[in-house]
């Protein structure tokens, strides 16, 4: 029996990196899978892949989330979870970020997981339950030097998870935030600037000495999603390594 029979899940950026590993996990479990992504070729694969359902989808799109819902429910008749984890990482401190920086990656790590919580929120009203799964970040807990803009949108996502949960309450609704560290995918590329030597400093400087493999953060993404944790919700759940514990 799988830990999520009988649930339809949306999990966004599932194309790669974690969301791919939060898609094949969550159909292995039992769960009907809707990956979403603009990367159409890739996810396509992954989807014929694994059994799941490809819709071509940019989170920033506030018509194009009203489309990912509909097919949703028309092809599986439900919404049961939700997982905000498209995002974008841009190197910029504070004085380097011109506006057009700011708002690129505060619309895509900000105003899609608020289009997409928004979305699917009736559908789980209707049905009296749901949970929704934000990947924040742990530069959503402390200090992004170098990554202003990326920090500003994670510590949102963080506070947007709190009042979501308390107003989707009394719906038997669930939303959390998950804060990864250092995990292995292609954004880590992004974070150490492809320089294999500072992804190995970064490693060390982690307490268990290394990144955490995409498949590690979807055992908690399958948690939160599950009926696991149905006590759960307005919460952080970290998952770093030990980074944010000194
Ligand atoms: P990734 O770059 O491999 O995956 C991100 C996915 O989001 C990609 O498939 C990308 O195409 C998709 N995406 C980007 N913009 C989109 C848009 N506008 N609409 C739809 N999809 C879009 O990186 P990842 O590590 O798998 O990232 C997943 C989440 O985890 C992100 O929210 C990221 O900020 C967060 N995170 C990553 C790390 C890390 O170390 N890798 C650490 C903390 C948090």
């Amino acid at each position: 029996m799988g830990r999520l029979d009988g649930k339809v899940a949306i999990v966004t950026g599932g194309a790669r990196g974690q969301g791919a590993a939060e898609a094949t996990l969550f159909r292995e479990e039992g769960a009907e899978v809707v990956v979403t992504d603009v990367l159409r070729d890739e996810g396509e694969r992954l989807a014929k892949e694994i059994g799941a359902t490809f819709i071509a989808h940019d989170v920033r799109a506030e018509e194009e989330w009203a489309e990912v819902v509909r097919q949703t429910v028309e092809r599986h008749g439900r919404v049961d979870v939700l997982v905000n984890n498209a995002g974008i990482f841009e190197r910029a401190s504070l004085l380097d970020t011109d506006l057009d920086t700011y708002r690129r990656i505060i619309d895509v790590n900000q105003v899609g997981p608020f289009l997409g919580m928004r979305a699917v929120a009736p559908v789980m009203i209707e049905q009296r339950r749901g949970s929704i799964v934000n990947i924040s970040s742990i530069a959503g807990l402390q200090a992004s030097p170098g990554a202003f803009a990326y920090g500003a949108s994670k510590f949102a996502l963080r506070g947007m998870t709190k009042s979501a949960a308390i107003e989707l309450a009394r719906h038997n609704i669930r939303v959390n935030s998950i804060h990864p560290g250092m995990i292995e995918t292609d954004m880590i590329t992004q974070v150490t600037g492809g320089d294999p030597e500072r992804h190995e400093r970064f490693a060390r400087s982690v307490p268990l000495h290394r990144p955490a493999d995409p498949a590690e953060v979807a055992r908690l993404a399958l948690f939160l999603a599950s009926d696991e944790s149905s006590y759960c919700t307005g919460a952080e759940f970290v998952i770093d390594g030990g980074i944010t514990a000194s």
